[in-house]
């Protein structure tokens, strides 16, 4: 008999998806600004509590608001196999990948209507469709928008749900860290979950990012935190992410970011000179990589989440990953209290985690 690994760690799967959105919304106010410009407005620090984004203190973005839409289709499909396999009367299976895309795909179409002109006026609706909150457009990407558009104009029987475009943007990977917490609520070997979770993180980013740069980062975030989730050590869990990227076409450049960082990682504390080699996280195999150097680079977890955002790129999305990937590997009790105050959407946030680990 396999033995099996022990139960999801609810609290890591909180503190995944929490830490995530706080990285998030600590890059929120810098996203745009150069390291220089950080350092004029936040001194000489940089930015290290919630400031103002987006009209409110603590703001999340387009990264966590698709990072619930994720959760949320994946629990439809939870709920659809249920139902399913209660019909047939055998157990509940986990649902088939292909019926989680399907449903991912779906959710990411209601959170394309939250992104439309007058966005209040849409909040109705199950689920996160019907949280007003949500209907606001805090710089959402473009290839995001503009694949889900294209998506949403076709019948649905004739969608593909692989984006024919050729984007390697980071939008992809930012928000698949739910796929990671889905797969390892289930009874898996972790060698059946590494690939499991890859495959399918890679298949939820490639909705909407055609490129293997745009959509294996998303199955290297979803193995990673899939394996963290069970305890998984963080370089034993980015050596059995590394074990399934390599299996797929066009891993080069992924391979070769990851690499990268890892180098770094061991030359010391995580620090803003790695950060500028790794670049600057626009794509994704770049916000990946600069997001895992944070982690594994960690002297703090609370310093390695500032070092992750205090960069002249893409930093809400760096710090969303690198929350993710801290808050999977080591709980709650390391996020700051001040961090988690005020935090917009947080007990949403918390709900989807907790429902992500259950299995019944
Ligand atoms: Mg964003």
């Amino acid at each position: 008999m396999i033995p099996l690994s022990p139960a999801p760690d609810l609290d890591r799967y909180r503190a995944c998806l929490l830490a995530g959105a706080i990285g998030d919304a600590l890059g929120a106010p810098v996203e745009f600004l150069t390291r220089r410009e950080i350092l004029r407005d936040f001194g000489p620090d940089g930015i290290r509590d919630h400031a103002s984004a987006y009209g409110r203190v603590a703001a999340i973005t387009d990264d966590t608001q698709m990072t619930l839409f994720t959760a949320e289709g994946l629990l439809r499909a939870r709920v659809h196999a249920r139902s399913v396999a209660s019909g047939h009367g055998s157990p509940t299976a986990a649902p088939d990948r292909a019926g989680c895309v399907l449903l991912v795909a779906n959710a990411y179409l209601h959170w394309l209507l939250t992104q439309r002109e007058e966005p209040q006026t849409q909040a109705r609706g199950d689920g996160l469709l019907g949280v007003a909150a949500l209907h606001s457009r805090r710089a959402p990407g473009h290839t995001c928008l503009s694949a889900l558009e294209r998506l949403d104009q076709l019948p649905e029987p004739a969608r593909p749900l692989q984006a024919a475009n050729g984007s390697k943007g980071c939008g992809g990977v930012m928000r698949v860290a739910p796929a990671g917490l889905f797969c390892a609520a289930w009874p898996l070997t972790d060698t059946e979950l590494s690939r499991e979770a890859f495959a399918l993180g890679a298949d939820l980013a490639r909705i909407t990012h055609g490129h293997p740069g745009g959509y294996l980062p998303g199955g290297v975030l979803s193995a990673m935190v899939a394996l963290l989730a069970r305890e998984v050590p963080m370089r034993d869990a980015l050596a059995r992410a590394r074990e399934a990227l390599v299996t797929f076409n066009g891993h080069e450049d992924t391979l070769q970011a990851i690499t990268a960082a890892e180098r770094l990682a061991a030359q010391g504390p995580a620090h803003h000179d790695a950060m500028v080699q790794l670049g600057g996280g626009w794509i994704g195999e770049e916000a990946l990589a600069m997001a895992l150097y944070c982690a594994l680079a960690a002297e703090s977890p609370e310093s390695a989440l500032l070092v992750a955002v205090n960069h002249s790129g893409d930093s809400d999305s760096t710090g969303a990953i690198a929350g993710n990937l801290l808050g999977a590997e080591r709980g709650m009790d390391w996020i700051p209290q001040r961090w988690l105050e005020g935090l917009e959407l947080h007990s949403l946030i918390d709900a989807a985690a907790t429902a992500l680990a259950r299995v019944d």
